[in-house]
């Protein structure tokens, strides 16, 4: 991916660091896999892949995510061509109940 420093202002996840317990639901869920866990707490891994639609909030136990607007780089359309959808559904199958899955 190449590093891109055109900035905008746009909706992106946000992290309330200090309600997250780090219980890794919100990375499972994140289809482009935005987010992972760094020192017991959820980290937005880059940018340009948070399209910004949430798909974690629906998740986190503590409501440690929120989404907001701020000035960051743009979403990376091309990660939706890199997606594994299978793989993505079978992570959300192993992770959550039926009722827990809001897709
Ligand atoms: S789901 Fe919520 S509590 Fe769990 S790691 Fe993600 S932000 Fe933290």
């Amino acid at each position: 991916m190449e590093v891109c420093e055109l900035k905008r202002k746009r909706m992106i996840i946000a992290i309330d660091v200090e309600k997250c317990i780090g219980c890794g639901r919100c990375v499972n869920s994140c289809p482009t896999q935005a987010l992972k866990l760094e020192n017991g707490k959820a980290k937005l891994v880059d940018e340009r892949l948070c399209d910004g639609f949430g798909s974690c909030i629906a998740v986190c136990p503590t409501n440690a995510l929120y989404i907001e607007e701020r000035e960051v780089e743009e979403f990376d359309w091309n990660i939706l061509n890199k997606i594994d959808f299978e793989e993505f559904l079978n992570r959300l199958r192993r992770h959550y109940q039926p009722e827990e899955v809001v897709l």
